[in-house]
């Protein structure tokens, strides 16, 4: 018999759950919602925020932004049973999500759960176990946030051998429309610009930067940061100066600055990095994106926009377009397709070595590593180059284990998820994924440090050396990490130039370059300072 008896306050027919990065608006799950029957349900929860050790900035960020969904929510007379973390467990409903969502199915009876599709497989099956166990209908229903669902990707995957992004993405820009031309070819006659995005900021630096806008906090993320602070005391990172964007509203004002102030000159400049400049041009929507405040297709449209008025170059619109529209997309189907499998890859058969001890305290001598570890610590946050070829390229050649690496960027980086941390640290980063992402390692010496920024002005080793008085610890494990693979990558399309270069080096120089990276390991593994 069906019940007609509902009240969202006290037996709703729908329970919404809102995880803490399905934060849109415009989700499928509001789609049919009635605010008479149906309400929403959202926790925060020591246990998913403590899943991971967690950067105290992304904890309070992950918590202020529900906070004011569940405050916009409200206003829009909607009713929201919402848990709030206390300043101590012991304010706590439950020990875990299953914990409280269990009790409060119990206490309330809904006649179905409706979710936006998770960003993790492993919150997806303890929801499926938790509704199973508790005999109760769970609805999934798709993330309108990307643009391909997992099922179209795995059908263009299908019947591929290799996963190429760069076809994934033209498939994208020609579906999409976005950037493309009425004869059917891309605008700017190219679908890519990369070589025009490779310039450094040479010895003169950047000279002044446009500084980024930042957020105040308001009454509710002040209580959120205060309970945080008091909390999650023992946890990595700071939250001093806590300024970003936590509402649909901010997000919104960050892509405009982003396009007003950064967007000319993203293109040029998005490899490069300088001493004390996380930023640069950047336009750290990542996050906000990854909770679903911005909409990628409303921030494409802007950065599209601006090139179409003559505001912004080509090379930098169809960088951000490359980005959000290719790289993020596809990762996000290369996750659901491997999944679960693909977190255990280790295809560089690394042992069981976690990141070093200055990876969470930028305790260490290698100019390069002290600074993006100090813009880490700071905004929980560093741009690509830093992540993968200051921090993730450390950790592939001192040979972390590629899920430990994983591990530790989901806990310091405030935009990293299940869905889209596995594939870029444990796949492209570390390549343990032997190549799915992407085709070849990224690895180079200290000169590529040195290329792209200033770092190597102000350190005490030199990049160009790999042995004795002075090697720059890069330099030395990246020849030796060639060495140790040399098997593997001597007959790679793409590695075989390095391959090659190591074979120029002298039987001495080798050994040397063997003792050297075996200190290193050494001084790491003992929590020793480099
Ligand atoms: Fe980093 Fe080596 Fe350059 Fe020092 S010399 S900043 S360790 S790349």
């Amino acid at each position: 018999m069906s019940r007609t008896d509902f009240n969202p306050e006290t037996c709703p027919r729908n329970l919404i759950l809102i995880l803490g990065d399905q934060l849109g608006h415009r989700a499928a799950v509001f789609d049919d919602f009635d605010p008479d029957s149906d309400a929403l349900w959202m926790a925060e929860n020591a246990r998913e925020a403590t899943h991971v050790w967690c950067h105290k900035r992304r904890l309070a960020f992950f918590f202020a932004a529900m906070r004011h969904f569940r405050e916009e929510q409200l206003e829009r007379g909607r009713i929201v049973h919402y848990h709030a973390l206390g300043r101590r467990p012991s304010d706590d409903r439950g020990k875990d999500f299953a914990e409280i969502l269990t009790k409060d199915v119990h206490r309330l009876h809904p006649d179905k759960l409706i979710v936006t599709h998770p960003g993790d497989l492993r919150v997806l099956r303890m929801l499926e176990n938790t509704a199973k166990n508790l005999a109760v209908e769970l609805e999934i229903r798709e993330d309108r946030h990307f643009f391909v669902t997992p099922d179209a990707f795995h059908d263009w995957a299908e019947g591929k051998k290799h996963l190429v992004m760069e076809h994934f993405y033209r498939t994208q820009r020609r579906r999409t429309g976005l950037l493309m031309r009425k004869d059917g070819e891309p605008e700017g006659g190219k679908w890519n610009f990369d070589k025009d995005n490779r310039e450094t900021f040479g010895k003169e630096g950047p000279g002044e930067l446009p500084s980024a806008r930042r957020f105040r906090p308001d009454k509710i993320t002040r209580a959120v940061v205060a309970m945080v602070e008091a909390r999650f005391a023992g946890h990595p990172g700071s939250l001093e100066d806590f300024n970003l964007p936590v509402t649909h509203d901010e997000a919104l004002a960050a892509v405009r600055d982003f396009v007003s102030h950064r967007l000319t000159c993203f293109g040029a400049y998005e490899d490069a990095m300088w001493s004390g400049e996380s930023t640069l041009y950047h336009s750290r929507l990542s996050a906000v994106m990854n909770v679903k405040l911005l909409d990628p297709k409303f921030c494409l449209d802007k950065v599209v926009a601006a090139y179409e008025e003559g505001e912004a170059p080509i090379n930098s619109v169809e960088g951000f377009v490359r980005q959000v529209l290719g790289w993020r997309e596809f990762i996000r189907g290369v996750y659901w397709l491997h999944m679960p499998k693909y977190a255990e890859r280790n295809s560089l058969r690394c042992g069981d070595r976690n990141v070093p001890s200055f990876f969470w305290d930028g305790e260490t001598d290698m100019a390069c590593v002290a600074d993006c570890m100090g813009g880490l610590i700071r905004d929980a946050w560093t741009h690509h180059i830093p992540r993968l070829m200051v921090l993730g390229q450390f950790s592939l050649l001192l040979g972390v284990h590629p899920y430990n690496f994983h591990t530790w960027h989901m806990a310091m980086y405030v935009d990293a998820l299940d869905w889209v941390s596995l594939p870029n640290a444990l796949g492209m980063s570390q390549h343990g994924d032997g190549g799915v992402v992407g085709t070849k390692p990224y690895c180079a010496s200290g000169n590529y440090i040195d290329r792209m920024s200033n770092y190597c002005r102000g350190c005490r080793y030199n990049p160009k050396r790999a042995t004795g008085e002075g090697a720059c610890p890069f330099t030395t494990l990246y020849w030796d990490f060639l060495d140790r693979h040399r098997d593997r990558f001597a007959n790679s399309r793409r590695m075989k130039f390095q391959v090659k270069n190591l074979e120029r080096k002298s039987k001495d120089e080798l050994r040397e370059i063997r003792r050297r990276a075996d200190h290193i390991r050494e001084r790491i593994d003992n929590g020793k300072r480099l």
